[in-house]
């Protein structure tokens, strides 16, 4: 358990339904690989099982056990695209990188579900589509212009109107939808664990309870300490996202770790849950302070929303979860509700990913603000082209340097008082 964990919320529906752990034996004594990642969340497992692909030597070293961080905790909404929408991306990076970025994005959840077919990974993965409903004439503008933005492009999306969408949810209340045919959902943490498996089948070597205590230069590469190890590589992946500590400081300066919770049903009778989601979607509102929902295949209702740093506090929206669930679907007024849970996502202050290179030999994929089932699994393998050699300018995605947000160290109120204003904003629909 790190520091800024909380043990009332560390079990959850995934882990009382996971698969076994693939055995990661800490790392010992002294070590020498092409590539150490840190973090074993999707982006580390994805830029490990690519680099082990290409033949390259890896080690994996993760503080606890593959999928512990947000990627063993999340929604399972594998949902496509990047939070600013492509002609955003295209705009502000230019058509070249702006385009390439966008369509790394849009695939990254073909990615997702191809890996898993590729690899037989056992992940409950299912692909009816994502739906974004639209909670008031804002939200319906923005996914308006979200369907015809990617529609331009190609993808297969489109805009229902409020019966329709009614009709896809099971439950009135939202004016119109986004539905994005190319999201889908999946056991978050068994697509965690299925990664691992399959890179260390490529041949990459994985160590749990691994915490990398220091990472420093040396010769012409980089060594990495840890309790009882010592590894020596030519290039290092950093993939700790909302659990980055002190090992990199300029690195944690760049990242606003913020409190995401979900809380799940036990298994909804047939009668309970035939009217709800009736044709399998995942669902992620257009609030500021999104709702994210759905049923797994038992039929478990999950809802999922913005916690609080603080236990109270954090329990208190887990309340707000249940009650908003009951509102939207009044036949959970009878459900049992069996799980809690949550982990952090790391915002940036662009509210992009960054790709930063925080050392000459050292990169950091992070900042995937909360979705990063498909956008973490797709940064890893642009990690991994890169410490393949592939140059920066050939890469789909921008390399920065760390930019430290200002006032960092007052990130907690800061966090509190942009919630309390999106609330607002949410509420009156500006
Ligand atoms: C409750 C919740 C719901 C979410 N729902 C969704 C969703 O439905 N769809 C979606 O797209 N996204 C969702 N997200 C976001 C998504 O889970 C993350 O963006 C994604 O998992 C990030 O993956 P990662 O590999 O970058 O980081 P993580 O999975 O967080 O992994 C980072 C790892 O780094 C390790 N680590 C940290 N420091 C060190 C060190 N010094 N040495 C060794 N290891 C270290 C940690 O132990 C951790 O396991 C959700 C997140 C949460 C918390």
């Amino acid at each position: 358990m790190i520091a800024n964990e909380d043990p009332v919320i560390a079990e959850s529906l995934w882990t009382a339904t996971a698969n076994p752990t693939p055995p990661c034996p800490p790392l010992e004594g002294a070590a020498e690989a092409e590539v150490a990642v840190v973090g074993g969340g999707f982006a580390g497992l994805s830029a490990a099982l690519h680099l082990a692909e290409a033949g390259i030597s890896v080690r994996l070293l993760e503080a606890e056990t593959p999928g512990w961080g947000a990627s063993g905790r999340n929604g399972g909404q594998v949902n496509p695209g990047l939070k600013e929408d492509p002609d955003s991306v295209e705009a502000r990076f230019g058509p070249d990188l702006g385009g390439r970025m966008v369509a790394l994005a849009g695939d990254a959840s073909d990615l997702v579900f191809d890996l898993i077919a590729r690899h037989g990974i056992d992940c409950a993965a299912s692909r009816p589509g994502w739906l974004q409903p639209a909670h008031d004439a804002a939200g319906l503008a923005a996914v308006r212009r979200r369907v015809e933005q990617w529609t331009r492009r190609g993808a297969a999306l489109s805009l229902l109107d409020a019966p329709a969408t009614a009709e896809l949810l099971g439950a009135e209340g939202y004016v119109g939808a986004m539905l994005d045919k190319r999201g889908g959902s999946l056991h978050p943490l068994n697509y965690a664990l299925g990664l691992a498996t399959a890179a260390q089948r490529a041949g990459a070597v994985l160590h749990g309870h691994s915490r990398v205590v220091s990472l420093a230069r040396e010769g012409a590469g980089h060594v990495l300490q840890t309790a009882r190890g010592r590894l020596k590589v030519r290039r290092v992946i950093l993939c700790t996202n909302g659990y980055t500590d002190d090992l990199v400081p300029a690195l944690r300066r760049t990242l606003v770790p913020v409190r995401s919770v979900q809380v799940a049903t036990a298994p909804l009778s047939d009668n309970l849950r035939r009217g709800i989601l009736p044709q399998g979607h995942a669902a992620s509102d257009s609030r500021r302070l999104l709702l994210y929902f759905r049923l797994d295949p038992q039929g478990r209702f999950v809802m999922g929303g913005r916690g609080d740093y603080g236990t109270a506090g954090t329990l208190r929206q887990m309340e707000l979860l249940r009650r908003v669930s009951c509102k939207l679907y009044p036949q959970l007024g009878e459900a049992e509700w069996a799980h809690h849970w949550g982990g952090f996502v790391a915002m940036t202050a662009d509210h992009y990913p960054h790709m930063d290179e925080v050392a000459p030999g050292v990169m950091a994929g992070v900042g995937f603000n909360g979705r990063g089932v498909a956008m973490a699994t797709a940064l890893g393998k642009v990690l991994a082209d890169w410490a393949a050699g592939v140059p920066a300018a050939a890469l789909p995605f921008p390399v920065t340097r760390p930019r430290p947000i200002p006032f960092h160290a007052l990130r907690k109120p800061a966090v509190r008082a942009t919630v309390a204003w999106y609330r607002l904003r949410d509420r009156l629909g500006v």
